[in-house]
């Protein structure tokens, strides 16, 4: 979401005639656009206070800009290093600010400031900004307010340019996309949206992030198997698997109803993909240690790990952030070295059941997003999302979707070889 916030940042700033620097040392103007949602992303920029001190004493007109989700608490700190805070959602009148005129009064959305794009094959597209869940550990509603659709229209309008331009990679993103309702008329939700942009004609691959496992509902299952746009990958955030932290959580469903969901998703691509589409991959969002988790309610979570075969996993240790109701109501009492004892078992048992998942691809010909070349290797993505190193002698590769024949499988990657477009 922060990168695509930037992509908009990006191009508002070229209007005003500014130029992208690529040594911070030659910069006039440094945006700065954080995320609270680790307190490790926030002390990286507060470390930041000595080096724009320093770039200052070189360059004493150098002006530097703060925006993003930035907790409340956190704001009195970083007033003292930035010459401006900046809320993304005023951005349309960011120039007015900076120049120090007067603002004017009207309703805001950023969102319609067209892109600068900073890939040429893969898109992002806001579909709604902010959340209204609430979940106890989460800032996300302070910092980002509560839960905003974009009008389907002015989404269909950006897929449509993306597609237009060739881009083989379109994620619809929000903090909450499932919840998605079109403003216009109340009747267009993710599941009618992500129909309308499967019959938009072209070749991509479309994703989006991140669902709620409440709101996925059993139209939304069916379009997504059914489409012939959508890439079978999901990232269905867990969070854990004991209802008693669940409801301590704010999250509402059980372990066994967000088993059921995962049952039924896989259950659907089976029956409606061919071939390798069949095996919808699944990853989760999963924290460890939060307030009162035991050994044996985190054993729940590891159970819920197993049963549901995990292709990724994006494990956090719970750390309390400001704004947040646990941060507020609840002691962080899980000790750090057991947070990182959790963190551990479950990783190795990501790394066990991702070596079993990935069987499936051993020898076979797959096709392939490529994003970079790293140390004489492509790296890309598969349709499920796996990080794919594949070996090639092929001049400019990156950007084009590629197949590959894969010869090892490795817990988290594929290894695998060029075999033509
Ligand atoms: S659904 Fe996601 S963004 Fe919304 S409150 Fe919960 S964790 Fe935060």
């Amino acid at each position: 979401m922060n990168e695509s916030d930037s992509q908009r940042m990006a191009s508002l700033f070229e209007l005003m005639g500014l130029k992208e620097s690529a040594l911070i040392e030659e910069a006039d103007l440094i945006i700065v656009n954080m995320c609270s949602v680790r307190q490790s992303a926030v002390d990286r920029i507060l470390g930041l206070a000595n080096k724009f001190r320093e770039l200052k004493k070189k360059k004493r007109t150098l002006k530097t800009i703060l925006t993003g989700c930035v907790l409340e608490l956190d704001k009195k700190k970083f007033v003292k290093i930035f010459d401006f805070l900046l809320n993304k959602d005023d951005m349309e009148v960011w120039p007015e600010i900076l120049t120090g005129e007067d603002v004017i009064k009207r309703k805001r959305d950023y969102l319609r400031i067209i892109p600068k794009r900073s890939s040429t094959f893969q898109g992002f597209v806001p579909i709604s900004n902010g959340c209204d869940n609430f979940c106890t550990y989460c800032a996300v509603p302070y910092t980002r307010g509560r839960l905003r659709s974009r009008k389907h229209t002015d989404i269909l309008k950006e897929v449509k340019v993306l597609v237009k331009d060739e881009y083989k990679e379109i994620w619809l993103l929000g903090e909450n996309v499932n919840s998605y309702l079109s403003p216009i008329n109340n009747e267009v939700n993710f599941a009618k949206l992500i129909k309308m942009i499967d019959q938009i004609p072209g070749d991509f691959w479309l994703r989006f992030t991140s669902p709620h496992p409440k709101d996925f509902s059993d139209e939304l299952i069916e379009v997504l198997a059914k489409s012939t746009k959508f890439a079978p990958y999901i990232n269905l955030p867990a969070q854990s698997g004991d209802d008693i932290i669940l409801r301590k959580m704010n999250r509402p469903y059980t372990a066994k109803q967000y088993l059921e969901l995962v049952k039924k998703i896989k259950k659907s691509f089976k029956e409606n993909r061919k071939g390798l589409d069949k095996n919808v991959a699944i990853s989760t969002d999963i924290i460890v240690g939060f307030p009162t988790e035991t050994e044996e309610q985190f054993k729940n979570t590891y159970k819920l790990f197993k049963s549901a075969k995990f292709d990724m996993a994006f494990i956090a240790q719970y750390s309390p952030r400001p704004q947040s109701h646990s941060y507020k109501n609840m002691r962080d009492d899980v000790l750090k070295k057991e947070k990182k004892e959790r963190h551990k078992r479950l990783t190795e048992l990501l790394c066990s059941i991702g070596e079993k998942n990935n069987e499936i691809f051993e020898g076979r010909i797959i096709p392939v997003l490529v994003f970079e070349k790293y140390k004489g290797y492509y790296l890309g993505r598969n349709r499920q999302n796996k990080a794919v190193k594949i070996l090639s002698k092929e001049e400019n590769l990156v950007g084009k979707i590629i197949n590959v024949k894969v010869n090892r499988v490795l817990p988290l990657t594929l290894e695998a070889e060029y075999y033509g477009e």
